[in-house]
């Protein structure tokens, strides 16, 4: 027996005329790459959407076809998102930190027909224009008084007169809501780079429980800022859980440092934010030179790569700001887990609060997960045993775009490469990636806990954990560290420093200073790089 309820497709589209009719006065502000800061609302974003979405017409995009930006944050970015995807075109965001080569290697293979841009990225579509195959338009996402006379693309649009030609008389289509709406590349660390795609259904469930209390808690009292960005895995959803919530959004373009951030956070009075921890430190690093504080900022999401502890503390303890810590990936939509509390923690002491809030939390409803062993077999959740962790549910591939790689599933779970112990209480705590793991005779040891460590040293700005050829080991940990300007620490002192904080034999056998550590183009550090530039070092003890 069916229930008798209606039978509405779960659409993008719904988001932004929702936002229109409950939220359009809402602010939505953005720091431009003209180098103003731009006011609108979800009002007149909700009808720019539509004009755009008849200008996508016009240019003869049709459902299905893959439309790409390579673009900041930004009220522009956001109606693409909903102009392309509500018609029933897919967004296909580009990460603009690629490579020009891998840049076109993805335009190709995702057979875009458009390409919108900001005007920071106009020496990149240069140098991309003669190569891709498919694309027939550039559009440039600006006005014709900030578009250069000769701007060496041929067939450039603009924005502006795209929109401007078009009225918002447009009824969004109705469709089936397994469509594809968005694409997203994976960073491709391993071989070329493999196309998630996205539908509304995923789209809308992922929204819906990123949006809760136990996730990103957002409401329509919230001014959120994402300094994830929108070519990284849809800024997390947020582009969409403002709409859906009513939260103001406040998108800081091209100015992702300390000062330029810091000003928006106060000038906005934004309440949340979300980002990895790499940008959260050169944040920190000018609020802290500078005796600042915040005077709204309330919660930070911080995932994409394991937040250090000592960021969790400092943010808490001298800021008064919550650390929400997520795990996620593009695979993923991408928010699998969050750490938040459970009722039963409130009655804690600090010290264990801190340590449910390093985890990388619980999974969201939506996300089913399970760790096993080398035999594949289901490990418990005694937050000891730790292994490969699979997950499942209606937001995560099923397979890559044009089936790349074949089939990616183990028995309807999806691998994620991750490694990882679950507590009792279901708190996940990830031990590193299974391709980063140092194994020293025999035994896994966990470079993250080996970073988090050393984060928490005064003089360290950024470490990095690697395997280090031994004789007899097969594998020991190899400290790589970032001094903070104008600190000094010896690498007895950093050996030392481990001492009483995690068994003796897990200590890094050695310790190497750079003025920097590779970081990839989601801001992550890049450990095969490093692994490459070490892996001639010499240990001591070999
Ligand atoms: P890529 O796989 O290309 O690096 P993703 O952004 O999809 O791009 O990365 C997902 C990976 O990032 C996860 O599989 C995990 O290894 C890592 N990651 C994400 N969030 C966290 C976190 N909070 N703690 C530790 N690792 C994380």
């Amino acid at each position: 027996m069916f229930g008798q309820m209606m039978q509405q497709p779960l659409l993008i589209s719904s988001l932004i005329v929702h936002a229109e009719r409950h939220h359009g006065d809402r602010e939505i502000v953005s720091r431009r790459v003209e180098g103003d800061i731009h006011r609108t609302t979800y009002k007149e974003v909700a009808s720019r959407s539509r004009r755009m979405a008849k200008a996508l017409a016009a240019l003869g995009v049709k459902p299905g076809d893959r439309v790409a930006t390579l673009a900041w944050n930004g009220y522009r970015h956001m109606e693409l998102y909903f102009a392309v995807s509500g018609s029933g075109a897919v967004l296909h965001t580009v990460n603009p930190r690629l490579h020009p080569d891998q840049i076109t290697y993805i335009a190709d293979h995702a057979e875009d027909q458009v390409l919108f841009f900001d005007m920071t990225f106009l020496p990149l579509i240069q140098a991309i224009a003669g190569r891709t195959k498919t694309i027939r338009h550039f559009v440039a996402m600006t006005d014709r008084a900030h578009l250069p006379a000769d701007a060496k693309v041929p067939g450039l649009l603009c924005y502006e007169d795209l929109v401007d030609a078009q009225d918002d008389r447009y009824d969004w289509p109705s469709f089936d809501e397994n469509t594809a709406s968005s694409l997203c590349y994976t960073s491709g660390t391993t071989g070329n780079p493999k196309g998630v795609l996205y539908s509304h259904r995923s789209t809308m469930l992922h929204t819906m429980s990123a949006a809760l209390p136990d996730g990103l808690d957002c409401s329509a009292a919230d001014v959120v800022l994402p300094v994830v960005p929108m070519f990284h895995v849809n800024a997390w959803g947020i582009v969409y859980v403002g709409p859906m919530t009513g939260a103001k959004l406040v998108f800081p373009g091209a100015g992702l440092d300390g000062k330029s951030l810091y000003e928006l956070f106060e000038a906005e009075g934004v309440t949340l934010s979300a980002g990895v921890p790499t940008v959260w430190q050169g944040l920190l690093g000018y609020v802290e030179a500078n005796g600042l504080k915040f005077s709204t900022m309330r919660r930070s999401a911080i995932g994409g790569s394991a937040c250090p502890p000592a960021m969790i503390r400092k943010f808490l303890n001298d800021y008064g700001v919550q650390v929400i810590h997520a795990w996620g990936m593009t695979e993923m939509s991408p928010i699998g887990t969050a750490a938040s509390f459970k009722a039963k923690h409130a009655a804690m002491g600090q010290e264990d609060r801190f340590a449910v809030m390093a985890t990388q939390g619980r999974a969201v409803f939506g996300v089913d997960m399970k760790i096993v062993g080398e035999d594949g077999r289901d490990l418990p959740w005694d937050g000891e045993a730790s292994g490969d962790l699979l997950v499942r549910g209606p937001w995560i591939i099923s397979s890559y775009f044009k089936n790349e790689g074949g089939d990616p599933l183990k028995d309807g779970w999806f691998p994620t490469g991750d490694v990882a112990k679950i507590n009792a209480d279901g708190y996940m705590i990830i031990t590193d990636r299974s391709k980063d793991v140092i194994k020293s005779g025999g035994e896994w040891i966990g470079s993250i806990d080996l970073e988090n460590i050393a984060m928490a040293h005064p003089a360290v700005a950024m470490a990095a954990c690697i395997a280090a050829r031994h004789p007899k080991w097969d594998e020991r940990p190899l400290l790589v560290v970032v001094k903070k300007p104008g600190a000094e620490v010896t690498r007895e002192e950093l050996i030392a420093f481990y001492d009483g904080k995690i068994a003796k034999w897990w200590t890094p056998d050695d310790v190497v200073f750079v003025d920097a550590i590779p970081l990839g183009a989601t801001g992550k550090m890049q450990k095969i790089k490093l692994r490459e530039q070490f892996k001639e070092h010499q240990l001591p003890s070999a």
